[in-house]
Order: C-alpha cells, then structure tokens, then sequence
C-alpha cells in the first residue's frame, strides 16, 4: 500500500463545484441509485438524491483523511461515549463543503425546494441530551482541526423515543429511524467481530481463561462526520449487533416503553433500544450488556489497526488514547486488561502503566443517583472475568493507598472499588478514576466541586490526576447552520473566519455601536421569532405574536433544572397580571420543550402540569394575548436549531451545584439570547464573560445551598412569608389548573411544600425579582440589542474546538495531521 503518497486518487473524478454539475449529479443518483425518473421522484427521493450527492463531496476528504491518520502514524485518540446525538447531515455537510448555496440553486433549477427537502431528514436520536450532543460537537471539532481521532459509539435500532402530547400527558412512540433508509451511514461488513458474556472462568497454572456462554456479532456502521471547509472528515463508527428477531410495536404502542424490549431480551436485542434515562442511573441488565458490546467491539477494532501497521502491543500506548465519555464505557478499562494480561500474555504491571496511558475519563455530573454502581452478582454473570480483573485491580490499588496514605479504615472502604453491604456493587465512577491518568470536570464551577466532594478522597490520593475542560459547542452547527441569516451577517462584516476561529466574532465589536447593525440583528432576531410562530402555528394551531418577549427553557425535564422554579412565576404573573389588568405588561411568550425519562414521574407530572397552565392561559380573553404559555413536543437537535434563534430570554435555572456544565446556555448567548440563570455550571464562565451587565444572575450560591440544607431546609417558610408565592402555592392546591381533576397535582404541590429538594422556593423571590428587570430591561430595545451584541462577541471561550484542544494538549496528547495533503 503506498502511503507516502498522498495525491488524492478522486481529483481527476470528483464533479466540479457548478450549478450544471449538481444538478447533472443529483439527477444521476436518482435515477440510478435511488431508481427513480425526476418526473416522479417524491420529495424524499429527492432529499436521499441530494444526500448520496453531497456525501461523495466529503467522502473524498473522509478517504484522504484516514490514509494519512495511518500514514503519519501519530497518537490517535478514540473517543467512546454510549450516545451521539449528531443532528441532521444534509445542511451541515453543505456548509461543511461550501456547497450551500449552489445545491440550493440545482436543486430550484429542478424544481425542488431545498428548505422543504431538509425538513424531510430524519434526525437520528441517538443520545438523550446533553451528554450525547456533547459528543456530537467534539466530533465536529475533531473533524475540523484534523485531529487524528474516531468516534465509537452504539448503533441503536431504536433511538431516543418521540415524544407527543395527548391530554397534555407525555406519550412515547417508537422512533424507528432506520426504517426510512440510513444514506448517510456506509456498512462495513468487513468489521465485525464477536462479544462474549457469561460462562465461568478458570485457571490453567496462573494463567486465567474464561470459557464464555454465548456471544453476539458486533457489525461496523461508519458516519462521516466533515470538518469545515478542510477536505477532511472524521469517522463515527456505530455498532449494530447482527441478527435477532423482530420488535413488537403494539407492546411499544401500549406505553410499555423498555418493557417490549427487554421482553424479547435475547443476546441479539443488544442494539435495539437507547435507554430514555438523563442523568440517572439505571441497574438493568441489557444496560450492562450493551456498554460491554460497545467496549469489547471498539477495543477489538483499535488493537486489530495498532497491529496492522506496528509488530508489538507494547507501543499501544504511545499511539492510543482512549477517552470515556462518562462511565458508561468504563469496562473498556478491565477489558484492555484482559486483552494484555490474559490474550496478549503481559504482566500485570506493565499491561496497568498502558492501561493508565491509555484512558481518561470525564465526569458529568456530582448527583448521587446518576453515579453508576453495578451489583457484583449481576457482572458475576455476565462479565465473570472482567469481575476478576477489577477484584485485582482494587487489591492492586488499595494496597497502594494503604503504603501511601496512613489512614483509617473508613477511607480504605470508602475508597475501596466494590461497595459492601447488603448487596455488594462495583462503583464505576472509582474504577474510572482508578484507571486513568486524567479525569476531568466539564465547567470550572463542576470541576472544583469534583474535587471537594464525589471525589474528595481520591483527590487526596491523586491530586495531579484531577482537571477541567469547560465544554463547548460547535459554531458550525449552532450558529451557521441554525441561524443562517446571523452568520451572513457577520460574514459581510467580519469575513467567515469566525466559523473554525470563534475567538474572531470579538471583531464585531467595532460595529456594536452602529445602527445599522444592530437594525440588522434585531430584524434577524425578530425573522427567527416569526418562523417559530409559524412553526407553533402550523403543528399546535397556538398564535404567538413574535412582537412579545420570548422566554425559552429547552431541555430534559428534570426535577433539578427546575421547570417548575418556571411555571411557579408564569402563575404568578397570571395573577398579577388578572389582578391588575390595565398595567402596561410587557407582552410574554413562554416557551419549554424537552422529554421525561419514562419511568420518571415527577418530570411527567411537570409536562402534564405545563400543559394544563398553558390550556387556562391561552384561553383567558382577559389577558388580550400578552401572556402565552407553549410546550413544544418532541424536543430534539433539529428543533433546538428552530427554537435557540428566536429566544430573548435563556432560562438556564438549575439549582446552584446541580447542573455540571450546561451546554445549550452557550447555544442561546451565541444566538443573542441573554441568559437568566443561577450561578451554576458553564453559567458561571458565561457571567465572567459577557459581563454582569448583560446577563440576569439570581438565586443561591452553592455556598447558600449547602448552609440551608445543614441547617434543615424548610419551604413552608418561605411561602408562608411570600404572599405572592402563597397566592401561587394556593391556586396549586385548589386545583385551579386542573378544575376537571382538582387532586391531579397533590403529589406534586406537596412534594413543593414539605420537601422541595430543589430549594425551588427558595429562589423563588430572587427570580421573580428578576423577571421583573428583564422586563423593565426589554422596555428599552437599543440597550436590550447591546447586550445581545455583547453575549454574541463574547462567546469566544465556548467553542468545542478550544475545548477540543484543550483535551488534545493536555491529556490526549495527540496533534492535528499535517495540512498539506
Ligand atoms: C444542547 C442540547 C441539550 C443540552 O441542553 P442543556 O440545557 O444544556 O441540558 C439537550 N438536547 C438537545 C437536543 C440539545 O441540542
């Protein structure tokens, strides 16, 4: 294989960038790969036309990409996370290849209507939220800096569920979206390998085998991802397991969301579903299954490209990296043991100094219930020699801290990577910090909280080993492709550079003070708003008037992002608002999407609750339409791109020390939303960054979170205190939200009056408060448009490519390829 020579085998080939070009070559995959004549191509024909069209633009840089990967032969870095939730390709890929505008102009030379064509994608749902968008956007960056990496993840039959509303109640429907054709993704028979579970294992000498029961097929599923304007594109290899029956729908259809799975749970289920859980942790044994099948099959895939191109394993770790998104693929740790010691025939020492090279691991969260423990019984038989090999790591390390660090016996057992008690369980966020050399935070605010509290003990142990990386997000996805109008904005007035430098967008603040552009960002804000009203209109038949405030909270429903921290103050401006009708009310669109874990019923009872506000609200004549109250359903990467743009107001009110990082705070300042938000998370740095000024900060500190829950956190004081919080609580009681079923949210009021986990009414006063000034803020548009200006140039910090470097230098180790091809 020659591969000193780079000379790109397509330049010869590869369609010219015209209008006459596209169109010849559109025209041709519909007829002969898509076998049908323009005269009757449906509009989905024509969007997977244009999609195999684009895809032969990237895959040429995709091609050219992973022959000098392995030409250089430098570290790379493998990034394996349980979830990507990557969004649509087709727009993404035609800005990535600067071909936007002129499929555009074919396709409308055909007749066809790109807008209407993008609409038509399927958006692959596979990841939850945050954390799988997260990995969607280092993707992005690792693609467009070159970076010699690979993604590996689950390809999952069923995504995240779609979510619809009926009677206001959350509904989950099945999302098969394999079933309309994948054209974006190439099939890599090839690269398959097998994955074991269960059996028994024995000794033969000192040398341990392990006979397993049975094994699944892991097949390759490989996504381009494109770097901007590079002639490159990185590799996102997904994971189907091969074989298996067929899935009942109707059990899906009766509500019974994991159940019709795990039913039919048989070894080749292993890629069938995602599951709905955010942020909490979830003990079923499928669960466990799948995060082996990922770990076993991308481990299998990285040795066998070490071995085809270096004759020893002992070199591993100088040119792997492999990161954990999470814990959930922390079995990659005892795994890479095994490989060594048991198949590989390593001592144990060495084969743990590579393992230690080799990982790192970031940690999203410092709740409780998301940190993943599995009971020791249920790995015994699924995983019986990975059991062994964490009993031996832990032996391994606990002698360590005993040598090390005189201490009593409560830090060894705390310390110690199996949880004992009634039910023994493996603690996998230890065993990930056990096994790397870094693990970091993902927000300056998380990272330190890290370090004093989930992992205190180990940061005794470990101090060097600890660090943070605050996250960030694509300007690619989110601001070129979702608000398309703002980015040739600021093309016109900066140039494009911006968009793999974000730093630049700071230049625009030499025109933050001339008329004309704020007119224009004010007229592109206000565009946004009118076509999510259509958007509203079209799908809920609800009319919002793009003249009033929008107030967006989008986002998983969870009890500590506090949506209902949200709905207590939009009562509480109805009764104000019914009390006083002749005030001046600076007219209010509130606006919350996201989906509840199934299983999860407080977050369900907020959905419904929402509903039934919204209901009352936005039939109530006497509040001539200034106050409108809309649950979007089925919250996703494409209905993030419609929503972000058109908001003025980012709720981003998660209780002080709960939310890790955040991420679509970023997504909303980058499109001139400013932010009303506690001091948590990326939060924090956004505040240090735009400047006190131009974002609304309330609530308690960590500091005060933690001293009222010492001291014995009581809500009843504060409603009995605030009259207006009283009022509100009251209506709750009453029922009035819910005339038809008066008791609908007893649970949910009682739980706000005697625990209120979340301190919602502790903050309450504060956010009203705040509310007030962003109101009396909007009355003056000119200052209102400065401060979006100032969050816009002042998002520099939160791209994913300075994340991305920022893992590159200082853990990964790992350089950009050469640019010159
Ligand atoms: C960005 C994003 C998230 C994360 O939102 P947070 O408010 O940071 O929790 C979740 N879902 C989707 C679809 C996103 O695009």
């Amino acid at each position: 294989m020659p591969m000193d020579n780079f000379d790109s085998p397509f330049l010869y080939n590869r369609p010219k960038i015209d209008t006459e070009s596209l169109k010849k070559a559109i025209v041709s995959k519909l007829i002969f790969s898509i076998g049908r004549s323009p005269q009757e191509a449906s509009q989905r024909d024509w969007l997977n036309a244009t999609l195999s069209a684009v895809r032969d633009f990237v895959t040429e840089g995709w091609i050219t990409t992973a022959r000098q990967a392995r030409a250089e032969d430098t570290r790379r870095v493998y990034y394996l996370s349980m979830e990507f939730l990557i969004g649509r390709s087709l727009s993404n890929a035609m800005i990535a290849e600067g071909l936007y505008e002129t499929v555009q102009t074919a396709l409308a030379e055909l007749d066809v209507d790109l807008e209407t064509i993008i609409e038509k994608e399927v958006d692959p749902g596979l990841g939850n939220g945050g954390l799988g968008r997260l990995a969607a956007c280092f993707m992005d960056s690792i693609a467009t800096l070159n970076l010699p990496g690979m993604g590996y993840g689950i390809r999952y039959e069923y995504g995240m569920f779609r979510q619809k509303i009926e009677n206001g109640q959350q509904v989950e429907c099945p999302d098969a979206w394999l079933e309309k054709g994948a054209p974006w993704e190439f099939m890599r028979p090839s690269k398959k390998y097998k994955v074991a579970f269960g059996g028994h294992i024995y000794f033969e000498d000192k040398k341990c085998i392990w006979s397993p029961q049975d094994c699944v097929t892991a097949l390759a599923y490989d996504q381009m991802i494109p770097g901007y304007e590079n002639n490159s594109a990185a590799t996102l290899r997904l994971w189907a397991a091969h074989g298996g029956e067929s899935f009942d729908l109707a059990d899906f259809n009766r509500g019974d969301h994991l159940g019709a799975v795990e039913e039919r749970s048989s070894k080749k289920n292993l890629s069938r579903v995602l599951y709905p859980d955010d942020s909490t942790w979830n003990g079923r044994e499928l669960r466990l299954r799948q995060e082996y099948f990922l770990v076993a099959a991308s481990l299998q895939d990285i040795i066998r490209r070490h071995k085809r191109t270096h004759k020893t394993i002992e070199d591993l770790a100088d040119k792997v990296a492999i990161h954990l998104n999470d814990t959930h693929p922390t079995l990659a740790i005892p795994e890479l043991m095994r490989i060594l010691v048991d198949e590989e025939g390593l001592e144990w020492e060495n084969a743990w100094d590579m393992t230690r090279r080799i990982f790192s691991y970031t940690c999203h969260t410092l709740m409780s219930e998301a940190l993943e423990t599995w009971p020791v019984e249920m790995m015994a038989n699924i995983l019986p020699r990975h059991l062994q090999i964490i009993f031996d790591i832990n032996d391994h390390f606990l002698e360590y801290v005993r040598t090390y660090i005189t201490t009593d016996n409560d830090f060894i057992s705390r310390v110690s990577l199996i949880e004992e008690g009634y039910q023994r369980k493996v603690r996998m966020g230890w065993l990930s910090v056990v096994g790397s050399h870094k693990v970091n935070g993902v927000a300056a605010i998380h990272s330190d909280l890290m370090v004093s509290s989930t992992f205190a003990d180990f940061a005794r142990i470990y101090p060097e080993r600890f660090t943070n990386v605050t996250n960030g997000i694509t300007p690619r996805r989110w601001l070129a492709v979702a608000n398309p109008k703002l980015a040739a904005l600021f093309d016109q007035y900066i140039g494009h550079q911006w968009r793999t430098d974000l730093s630049q967008i700071k230049q625009l603040s030499q025109f933050a003070s001339e008329s004309a552009f704020k007119r224009a960002i004010a007229d592109i804000k206000f565009e946004n708003k009118v076509k999510l009203a259509n958007y509203v209109k079209k799908t809920l038949d609800i009319d919002l008037d793009p003249r009033a405030l929008f107030d967006v909270q989008v986002k998983r429903i969870h009890e500590y992002k506090r949506q209902i921290l949200n709905v207590l103050h939009i009562i509480a401006r109805y009764q104000a608002m019914l009390e006083n009708p002749e005030k001046e009310w600076q007219p209010r669109v509130f606006i919350l999407a996201g989906k509840a874990a199934s299983a999860y019923y407080a977050a369900k009872q907020t959905i419904h609750l929402i509903n039934d506000v919204a209901n009352i609200i936005n039939n109530d004549e006497r509040l001539k339409g200034r106050l409108k109250l809309v649950f979007i359903p089925n919250y996703s990467v494409s209905l993030a791109q419609l929503i972000i743009p058109a908001a003025d107001i980012s709720e981003q009110i998660s209780l002080a020390g709960t939310e890790a990082s955040g991420t679509s705070n970023m997504k909303f300042a980058l499109n001139g939303a400013l932010t009303l938000g506690t001091l948590d998370g990326a939060n924090v740095e956004i505040l240090d960054n735009v400047g006190e000024e131009h974002i609304f900060i309330f609530g308690n500190t960590v500091e005060q979170v933690n001293a009222l829950r010492q001291k014995g956190y009581n809500p009843a004081e504060y409603y009995q205190q605030d009259e207006q919080l009283n009022r509100v609580i009251g209506a709750l009681v009453a029922g009035k939200f819910s005339p038809e079923d008066p008791m609908r949210y007893t649970n949910l009021t009682q739980n706000l009056q005697y625990h209120d986990y979340y301190q919602s009414l502790a903050d309450f006063r504060s956010y009203v408060d705040a509310q007030a000034k962003v109101d009396e803020k909007y009355k003056n548009r000119d200052k209102w448009i400065d401060s979006t200006i100032q969050n816009i140039i002042n998002m520099g910090f939160f791209s994913s490519d300075r994340t991305i470097m920022e893992y590159a230098d200082n853990i990964w180790k790992v350089k950009p390829l050469s640019t010159n091809k």
